[in-house]
């Protein structure tokens, strides 16, 4: 399995908590980038792939003249005819009719909408510039127009949420048959008008953390699966772009700051807008030849990212070589008797407990 990657860098406005590679008001740019992707795209003729993301950034910007020049222009050079899933992510104030109308003629069938809450005051209170009612408007939207899949995405821990109002958001999404939801715990990244003025009204990590045991707990009581940390599905719904990364799969990136896996080196494009436009995808940095005992370790990492599905051992050792492994099998063999893993003879899994401090764990495995 091999996924396409399209990072759409644009945004309406900055949200106070984002660190992402997004600008804002370069909307004047959309047609230069668009020919600067599929120009970049050529570097990968012949390749065929699985999976198409598009995401961001806020890839509903494009409109949907644009959305079909960049899928349609990608699709000439490389090989998407093998397509099984195609993902594009919204946010509900720029999901029109139109662009989603767009999208279903290009070959989409999946929609992630950035909802992140159903409260006005909590989508306030971090700059998001739609309200609830235009979210719950987009997901009527996409569910008439018969996507394969619509997914949310909610955050975790905003100013003044409570579990009333999240209850609620949680509610209403279900009700609107919803298939997969991505549950992320807001964090202070460095830089951001968040980190730099907190709200008062900020929950305390402990609060967040029973937010998103409670959040669990109704999507589990309404039939969805948490099978990664952060993302649930109703079954056979799970998002297959991303299992492919958490399997350790290979992916292309294009746009600017868009990450790369292929033939066993990782590459990431400059996170630079203006220069990737005057040479699409020949600014590459961080690249990585990672050696198989490394190797072995990050594919265990991610795999361990999968609550369900976890890491098959013998598979681990039959992929990378068992003496190339040994140190790794060593260490996961340690972190199981500490109960900060568990394993039943054939899979290592992320211990329950342990799902929302997994961090220092994916360490010790690296
Ligand atoms: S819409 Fe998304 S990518 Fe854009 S600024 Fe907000 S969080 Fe960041």
């Amino acid at each position: 399995m091999r996924g396409l990657y399209v990072h759409v860098p644009f945004c309406a406005r900055k949200c106070s908590y984002c660190d992402f590679y997004s600008l804002p008001a370069r909307l004047d740019l959309l047609e230069a980038y668009v020919q600067a992707v599929v120009h970049e795209s050529h570097r990968y003729g012949g390749l065929s792939f699985q999976t198409l993301y598009l995401g961001g950034g806020t890839p509903s910007l494009l409109g949907p003249g644009h959305l079909r020049e960049l899928v349609g222009g990608i699709g000439k050079s490389v090989d998407l005819s093998e397509l099984i899933e195609s993902t594009i992510e919204v946010n509900p104030e720029s999901a029109t009719g139109a662009l989603l109308e767009a999208a279903r003629e290009a070959g989409i069938n999946r929609v992630s909408i950035g909802v992140q809450s159903l409260s006005d005051y909590e989508l306030q209170g971090v700059g998001r510039i739609h309200t609830a009612a235009q979210a719950v408007e987009a997901i009527i939207l996409a569910s008439r127009l018969g996507f394969k899949s619509v997914s949310a995405d909610l955050i975790i821990g905003l100013p003044g949420q409570t579990w009333s109002a999240l209850h609620r958001t949680l509610g209403t999404l279900v009700g609107a048959g919803i298939e997969h939801v991505s549950l992320y715990c807001l964090s202070l990244e460095k830089g951001t008008p968040l980190e730099k003025s907190p709200p008062l009204d900020l929950p305390s990590d402990d609060t967040q953390a029973q937010l998103f045991e409670q959040a669990r707990s109704f999507l589990l009581g309404h039939g969805f699966i948490h099978y990664e940390i952060s993302n649930f599905a109703l079954k056979g719904y799970e998002c297959l772009h991303n299992l492919n990364y958490w399997r350790g799969g290979e992916y292309v990136g294009l746009g600017p700051a868009a990450a790369s896996h292929l033939y066993g080196r990782r590459f990431r494009n400059r996170a630079d807008l203006d220069a990737y436009i005057d040479r699409p995808g020949y600014l590459t940095e961080d690249v990585e030849e990672l050696d198989v005992r490394d190797k072995a370790s990050e594919e265990a990492m991610l795999r361990l990212r999968l609550l369900v599905e976890g890491l098959d051992a013998g598979e681990l050792a039959a992929k990378f070589g068992r003496d190339n492994i040994e140190p790794l099998a060593d260490r996961l063999e340690r972190m199981a008797h500490d109960g900060l893993l568990v394993f039943d003879g054939l899979r290592y899994r992320l211990a329950p407990s342990r799902v929302l401090t997994s961090n220092p764990i994916f360490a010790e495995v690296l």
